[in-house]
């Protein structure tokens, strides 16, 4: 069980990250049913309401795909190959099931080679729509309990609306928290630095929702009672913007620099905790809301402006106010090679940010330390030009 009340939160973190997944065992071991998924489009309430323990999963940048290619193209991004060469090499060999979302077609065209290589006990498609109307909103919410059914079915318990606001309520209430901890990177310098930071939402994303509260409570606790240096940051204050990046690594390179890692637009970070699911009657039109509407993907089309610069608004809106308010001087968008989705919009990211003053550096590379030195040179001559 996590103890984190006690200052030892960070420790807590750490480990976690770096025995990542070794919780979701104990808990197996103990008899509880582990849920693997993969982006921030996992409905984490209703696995949570099933009492399964939803865990998101990475890859090792650090460690080269040996076996993945001899099933998956190599035109799938290197993130998804990466984590499925670390399950079929056993790294995930606890896991009872797993749900992939319909996001992007390395994750979508692929749904069959990790389901038949894998044969887990439980395995779902999420067919999540593209479009957030009305029609779509229904369908979501359609799918979203075809999902809650046949998680019935393989639990053997039933999911009530009761459990499913409960789990919500939970969830809602570590994402607050998670907030809290990430207003700590206001002041100058931040008092968490982006790697502790890192470390800590990998962990969190490894837990159960009442450990990961306390986790993410116990962090804080210990954070806030840090003292500023009295000369404040030298550095600049970047945001990253990105899918899934979950290692140090990209991060101590841009911190090495003296730059200041304050804020991030992933689908580990401030993507899984800055909306909250709406309490509604229905459990599950707060869900479908929430996951279609206020989760801002590149997979989902926001159609809501009358003009262009509306569209980027409803879109990119949200990371305008981030500049604002963690007083960001540059942001870094790191797409990985044949990320679609994110590569379509980095045109769009890119001069909207800038409309704004802030600078933007764009990266495109693998989901790997291998290539991290010629990295760290376009991101060390970033940080020069601005600081
Ligand atoms: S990085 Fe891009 S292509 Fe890869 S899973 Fe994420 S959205 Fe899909």
């Amino acid at each position: 069980m996590t103890q984190s009340g006690n200052g030892n939160g960070l420790a807590l973190a750490e480990k976690y990250y770096s025995q990542y997944g070794s919780r979701a065992r104990e808990l197996k071991a103990a008899g509880k049913k582990i849920i693997g998924y993969l982006s921030a489009l996992g409905p984490v309430e209703i696995m949570t309401a099933a009492g399964a323990v939803p865990l998101r999963l990475k890859g090792n940048v650090s460690e080269a795909i040996t076996k993945g290619d001899a099933y998956m193209e190599t035109i799938v991004c290197p993130f998804v190959r990466n984590v499925f060469d670390a399950a079929i090499k056993g790294k995930y060999d606890f896991l009872d099931g797993m749900v992939l979302p319909h996001q992007c077609d390395s994750i979508d065209r692929t749904d069959d080679v990790w389901s038949d290589t894998l044969n887990l006990p439980y395995w779902h498609f999420l067919n999540v729509p593209h479009v957030t109307d009305e029609p779509s909103i229904e369908f979501m919410k359609d799918i979203l309990r075809l999902f809650i059914r046949t998680l019935e079915e393989f639990t053997g318990k039933k999911i009530s609306d009761e459990a499913i606001a409960q789990a919500v309520t939970a969830h809602n209430e570590n994402r607050r928290i998670m907030r809290e901890l990430y207003a700590l990177r206001k002041t100058d310098p931040p008092l968490v630095s982006g790697a502790e930071m890192m470390k800590i939402l990998v962990a969190a994303m490894s837990l159960p929702v009442d450990e990961s509260r306390a986790l993410v409570r116990g962090v804080t606790d210990e954070i806030k009672h840090r003292k500023l240096p009295s000369s404040g940051g030298k550095g600049p204050r970047i945001m990253l913007i990105g899918d899934q990046i979950d290692d140090v690594a990209i991060i101590e390179a841009i911190e090495g620099t003296g730059a200041k890692l304050v804020m991030d637009d992933l689908s580990i970070g401030s993507k899984m905790y800055w909306n909250d699911v709406e309490a509604t009657p229905d459990p599950v039109q707060g869900i479908a809301e929430r996951y279609l509407r206020k989760l801002k993907l590149p997979t989902t089309f926001v159609g809501t402006g009358n003009t262009y610069q509306e569209t980027l608004e409803a879109r990119f809106g949200h990371m305008k106010r981030y500049i604002e308010e963690f007083k960001v001087d540059g942001a870094i968008l790191f797409v990985y090679k044949f990320c679609d989705p994110y590569g379509f919009e980095v045109p769009a990211i890119k001069s909207f940010i800038e409309s704004a003053g802030t600078p933007v550096l764009y990266l495109e590379d693998e989901y790997s330390t291998s290539t991290l030195a010629r990295l760290k040179t376009r991101i060390e001559a970033f940080l020069e030009m601005i600081a």
